[in-house]
């Protein structure tokens, strides 16, 4: 499995590759006081195209085992941000195709079940399917049924059987982060209706591109998805893309309907959007090779910055420990002689230490009792409602590093 050898989705072997983002640990493995004394397991972190289908992947795949423990730290949703989106997805899509409470929606990738919530709420049956136990049980508790497994073809059929053919599947954030794509189609192929749709909704490759989000790659993210590969993927299984629109969260998402062919018809969006896809350049090499070198500056300009501050005798903490976070942590090597702890709500990471570049993990409340000069904001898409909460703190005179797309110090 290891190092790739062809396309994930067209199978062809020209993959070109055109950022290399070094070696890293893998994202959410947050470091317990004891496994500081254990060597840490690093993995190469590399982005290649694919010059048949235009497909950005990584040029490794780790083990599912091993990304996905038990203990996924990711609970979905703990910003209002993230919760608002998500209820008016339900709402929407529910109104787009005017589902009952016949109807079924399955959500594969559904953590905690904030999603489901919002499609509970307008009335539609809902599923939930996780490999995360911890989060399984959590959305089970809040009353969101949810089986813990991976979305396999054994148990797409199993839940066909018993709870009958699903209208609509989603997945958000979680295509990118599928194995075996051939295999999920099967899977969704088992447990749709004639009629039913699949929609997915992931960062787009666009935005990743223009914003310079180069931080969201990272091992669990398998592809950096546009939609001319996804379209002629699909066509491989006699499904088509009918409908694509646009959001701004994660720093620019797309949400993409797809059904068996002539279900629907193709709405205009789909071929408006492609368009605009290719004049962007991300399936041409000289553009993306461009973006490897904006990707170079930044941990350049980021860490003169940095540098900086220290030498003026100035302290840096680090508001929040998401997963593309410890990305641009490893990749620009930002330890704790940089900064002199990370602060965090959730109970899984705290007093655990970031992966690689062990900095201390702390709870949130931190931050105004030892007030560094510096916070830097790893979670930039939510960085105006982060700054909003943190208000005392500016009052304190604090002030923000926000490292993405360029790195500016805000106050
Ligand atoms: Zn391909």
């Amino acid at each position: 499995m290891p190092q790739i050898n062809a396309c994930r989705f067209c199978k062809n072997p020209k993959l070109n590759r055109y950022l290399d983002l070094g070696a890293t640990p893998l994202a959410d493995r947050f470091l317990s006081a004891e496994q500081l004394n254990e060597p840490e397991k690093y993995y190469p972190l590399a982005v290649a195209l694919c010059e048949n289908c235009g497909l950005s992947q990584l040029t490794y795949t780790v083990d599912p085992k091993e990304l996905y423990q038990e203990e996924y730290p990711y609970a979905m949703s703990l910003t209002k941000t993230g919760s608002d989106h998500y209820g008016s997805f339900a709402a929407s899509v529910v109104k787009k195709f005017n589902l009952t409470q016949n109807d079924l929606v399955i959500d594969v990738g559904s953590n905690v079940g904030i999603l489901l919530e919002g499609f509970k709420k307008n009335g539609t049956k809902t599923l939930g399917v996780d490999p995360a136990a911890n989060m399984a049980k959590i959305a089970n508790e809040r009353g969101i049924e949810t089986i813990a497994d991976f979305f396999v073809p054994s148990v797409a059929t199993g839940i066909k059987e018993k709870y009958g053919p699903a209208k609509i599947v989603v997945g958000t954030n979680v295509f990118a982060h599928i194995f075996d794509h051939h295999q999920f189609i099967e899977a969704l192929q088992a447990v749709l209706d004639e009629k039913g749709i699949f929609i997915f909704e992931s960062p787009s490759f666009v935005n990743l591109v223009k914003n310079l989000e180069y931080d969201t790659i990272y091992h669990e993210h398998l592809l950096y998805l546009s939609l001319k590969p996804v379209a002629n993927f699909f066509k491989q299984f006699d499904m088509e893309v009918f409908d694509v629109e646009s959001y701004p969260i994660h720093g620019g998402s797309f949400r993409v309907f797809i059904s068996r062919k002539n279900n629907y018809p193709i709405n205009e969006s789909v071929e408006k959007y492609l368009k605009e896809e290719e004049a962007t350049g991300i399936y041409s090499l000289p553009t993306l090779g461009e973006f490897a070198k904006k990707v170079a500056q930044n941990r350049i300009e980021l860490m003169n910055l940095i540098h900086k501050i220290k030498e003026e005798g100035k302290t840096i903490a680090i508001i929040s420990t998401p997963a593309k976070g410890m990305t641009l942590l490893n990749y620009c090597r930002i330890g704790p002689e940089h900064a002199d702890f990370a602060t965090e709500k959730s109970p899984l990471k705290i007093g655990r230490y970031t992966p690689g570049t062990r900095i201390p993990i702390v709870p949130d409340s931190e931050l105004m009792v030892r007030k560094p000069d510096y916070a830097i904001l790893l979670a930039w898409n939510f960085s105006n409602e982060i700054m909003k909460n943190l208000d005392e703190y500016r009052a304190l005179g604090g002030k923000f590093i926000i490292p993405i797309p360029k790195p500016e110090i805000k106050g």
